[in-house]
């Protein structure tokens, strides 16, 4: 069965720049390494997912995301722990995981290390941005079941490993 365009459970191959609002590059693919995203199933934010429903291979196009449809906005919290209590390599700007009780994981960023103390916050480095994406829609393909499974694509044939 072939996709003729972007909708839940295909495979999507694209091209992207992300800038900020003052045109400054903060992410892009590389030429020669496309990114591939499963659709529908919170791989790349949520206002990105909305502005490639529906897009066949070839389309280009540009998407203004407000915070609230890409990192979400920038609580500005943080929180001091001890550094004991931190991996020995720990330094700012690195992405640490916690796990709750209930064994939730989610995400937490070390914005600063004073003393015998690390600075964490809960806000992605990009919470409060607006995103300015431009994309280019590259290859598309159904997703196999294993991929379904696991919520995430397994390279361009869909059987690769990780
Ligand atoms: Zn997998």
């Amino acid at each position: 069965m072939a996709v003729t365009e972007i909708e839940d459970d295909v495979v999507v191959t694209l091209h992207y720049t992300l800038r900020d609002p003052s045109g400054e590059l903060l992410d892009q693919s590389d030429a020669d390494d496309p990114l591939l995203y499963l659709h529908g199933h919170e791989n790349i934010v949520p206002g990105l997912e909305d502005a490639l429903a529906g897009r066949a291979v070839g389309e280009k196009l540009d998407a203004v995301i407000p915070p609230e449809q890409g990192y979400g906005p920038k609580s500005g919290e943080s929180e001091r722990v001890p550094r004991s209590a931190m991996p020995p390599d720990v330094e700012i700007g690195m992405e640490l995981l916690a796990e709750d009780e209930e064994g939730d994981v989610s995400p937490f960023w070390i914005v600063g290390i004073e003393g015998d103390e690390v600075l964490v916050t809960q806000d992605h480095p990009l919470a409060g941005v607006t995103l300015h994406f431009s994309v280019e829609v590259i290859a598309m393909r159904p997703a196999t079941k294993e991929e379904l499974e696991h919520g995430h694509p397994h390279g361009p044939d869909g059987h690769g490993h990780h």
